[in-house]
């Protein structure tokens, strides 16, 4: 006999913010038993195509966020700009939302997490928070890093805005006066960097977990371009990097994905930051692993369980495709062979993320080249 499902018993999660992640939660979702609705703020979101049901608000405004919240039996974010007070207003209410109100702290300002994760004595760069211009203090810190000081705005920056490496040429004070001007401000010593890394763990409402094997991560200009697993790291690197997200993970105590994005540096693994959502660093899962962070994420959101990753290959690179001077030939690069393509819809501009394209394979070159020939295309360079 066939199994009958009552639609009626799926839950309903409903995800604010219309950018790529929602996107990709919502491919995922169509082999879930969820409804998953959306949160949009313009008609023109690519995301928006991929959902049955759309209601139409901004994600800053409390009177949107409640009324869409109240709606749903779970609600989730695309990103975390979201209107904090709405979020606390429908926790009280005993809403579901994930990540909660306090995880989300810790994603959108960096000042906080570096305290706390100091306080409980986790490895982070050496740093001093800035409420203000404090030239006593700031010379101090100069002082003690002769290798080089990274000023970061404590809210509001991502891939690279908001991040400045004082070296040769800039004046320090100056920048950081600058800084200052739009709100609180990290700074913290220049890590010698022998890698990026990046884990992933995923929380369930009943508090069981699932990890991601660590990858390795590039960036450039201050942006992620390239993401491989495995990593290429020494395993006592990799294992010290799953330690320190797993009580990352216990300490922020999000429901959903958590990313930490971590240096390997001749000190150690020190933490970078962490993401309370699908993140950049493990898009790779979607086809590298038999379960990929988003659905994951919604699985947990949602209340059911989670699924252990297994890597479908040995080997897994992705590629971001940032925009350059012109559009990419999406059709040239589906012929790539090997290589998935992903276009998260959104109108061509310099600088902006526009997709990403992972291939998986049984040997290092061979999948990273596949990656970068099909990006190549997407992202000609004149
Ligand atoms: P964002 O939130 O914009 O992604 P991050 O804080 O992750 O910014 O910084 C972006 C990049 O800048 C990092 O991936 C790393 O390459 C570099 N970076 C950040 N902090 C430091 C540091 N303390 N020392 C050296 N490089 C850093």
């Amino acid at each position: 006999m066939p199994k009958v499902i009552d639609p009626r018993s799926n839950p309903s999660v409903g995800v604010i913010g219309a950018g790529q992640l929602a996107l990709m939660m919502a491919e995922a979702a169509e082999a879930l038993p969820l409804e998953l609705s959306l949160l949009a703020a313009s008609s023109d979101d690519a995301a928006i195509s991929h959902f049955r049901q759309v209601t139409f608000g901004s994600a800053h405004e409390y009177g949107d966020v409640i009324a869409f919240g109240r709606t749903n039996d779970a609600t989730t974010f695309d990103h975390e700009l979201v209107n904090l007070d709405a979020v606390v207003a429908l926790e009280d209410e005993g809403r579901a939302v994930f990540p909660s109100s306090q995880a989300l702290r810790f994603a959108v300002d960096k000042a906080y997490q570096r305290m706390v994760f100091a306080a409980e004595g986790l490895p982070v760069p050496d740093f001093v928070v800035l409420e203000h211009f404090d030239e006593m203090a700031i010379r101090d810190f100069l002082a003690a890093h002769p290798e080089g000081v990274v000023v970061k705005s404590a809210r509001g920056g991502y891939d690279g805005r908001g991040v400045a490496v004082l070296g040769a040429g800039v004046d320090p004070l100056e920048t950081i006066t600058n800084f200052l001007s739009a709100g609180t401000v990290v700074l913290e010593e220049r890590v010698s960097m022998l890698a990026e890394m990046a884990v992933s763990i995923v929380t369930g409402r009943n508090g069981e977990t699932v990890v991601y094997p660590v990858v390795d991560t590039v960036q450039r200009d201050g942006m992620c371009v390239e993401v491989n697993y495995p990593s290429t790291l020494s395993t006592e690197v990799a294992e010290a990097a799953e330690r320190i997200a797993r009580a990352v993970a216990r300490r922020v105590n999000a429901v959903g994905v958590l990313a930490v994005e971590l240096f390997a540096t001749p000190k150690g693994v020190l933490i970078n930051e962490v993401a309370t959502r699908p993140h950049n660093s493990g898009h790779w899962t979607i086809e590298g692993t038999s379960a990929s962070q988003f659905e994951n994420h919604l699985r947990a959101v949602a209340g059911l369980e989670l699924i252990s990753p297994v890597a479908t290959g040995a080997f897994v690179t992705m590629v971001n495709v940032i925009g350059t001077s012109r559009p990419g030939d999406y059709e040239a690069a589906r012929q790539v062979a090997g290589a998935s393509i992903h276009d998260y819809g959104k109108s061509w501009r310099s600088g902006r993320k526009l997709g990403h394209v992972t291939a998986v394979g049984d040997n290092r070159s061979g999948v990273t080249k596949t990656a970068w020939d099909a990006a190549a295309l997407l992202q000609p360079s004149n």
